[in-house]
């Protein structure tokens, strides 16, 4: 064991770096699991992707992403479940158990019309998900967000939405570059754990001063988010999958990919030392 058997990166994160290169340098570290951004596979395609897949040890921890259910028009919405359908494919073909959900949002509705037709969409698409295995996971997204990205904001937003459905197919995903400032967090963490929900679990770090809204996230320990204690929340909830590191960051995408991911390794080992 490298210690690295519950982490898991996610591919934006090295997003200069091929699938290849990704699964290489992954498997070399002895990093445990990847999960699959549908971008690094999309030349290749879904099957190629599996086939290599079968040459490492590396566990495929969720497919991302599917979601954007939102939308002004029938036609739109349409589009997004036939989508999202594509997306359960893929994840399945790939051998992922999870499909992440970016919601959405359309900003000239407001946010409950959204979050309706969230659910709209998630009844749309639960049955194809149960038939292919896939779950599929709400991720709240940090309301600066709430514009285009995701009606839902909030661990108890998405605790809500999931318990509609009442599946084995519907949780959530925490991220807690999203939800790390949710007075209320500690507790929805618990009432997702305690309904079966929790599903995946997704780590980096809130950098201060933040350069950009989306490309300057941080690794564990360079911003202000108390992952530690977060993890231990998690944990608390009866979650024991894999830790998955997201990093969406111009910074580290212009250095060297080997040098980053060494500091992803060390900043992640300091991390589940505490
Ligand atoms: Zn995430």
């Amino acid at each position: 064991m490298s210690g690295l058997d519950r982490l898991c990166i996610h591919t934006i994160t090295n997003k200069p770096w091929t699938f290849e290169e990704l699964l290489d340098q992954y498997a070399s570290a002895g990093v445990g699991g990847v999960s699959i951004w549908q971008n690094a596979i999309e030349d290749m395609g879904a099957n190629k992707a599996a086939t290599l897949l079968e040459d490492y040890s590396i566990q495929v921890v969720s497919y991302v992403r599917g979601g954007f259910f939102p939308g002004s028009s029938e036609q739109a919405r349409s589009k997004a479940i036939d989508h999202n359908k594509k997306m359960i494919d893929e994840a399945a073909a790939v051998g992922a158990p999870i499909l992440v959900l970016v919601c959405g949002a359309e900003p000239t509705q407001n946010l409950v019309h959204s979050r309706n037709q969230i659910k709209e969409g998630l009844e749309a698409i639960l049955p194809h998900a149960t038939e292919a295995g896939v779950k599929l996971a709400i991720e709240p997204l940090h309301p600066m967000y709430a514009d285009t990205r995701s009606a839902i904001n909030t661990m108890e937003q998405a605790n809500d939405m999931a318990e509609v459905f009442d599946s084995e197919y519907v949780g959530v995903a925490v991220d807690v570059y999203h939800l790390w400032w949710d007075p209320h967090l500690e507790a929805e963490i618990k009432r997702c754990g305690a309904k079966g929900n929790l599903l995946a679990y997704h780590i980096c770090d809130w950098k201060y001063p933040t350069e950009d809204m989306l490309n300057d996230r941080g690794l564990m320990g360079e911003g202000c988010i108390p992952i530690a204690e977060i993890s231990r929340w998690v944990k608390e909830a009866g979650f024991n999958g894999f830790e998955e590191v997201e990093i969406f960051s111009t910074k580290y995408w212009s250095m060297d990919q080997n040098e980053f991911l060494n500091k992803i390794i060390s900043s992640y080992k300091e991390l589940i030392k505490t």
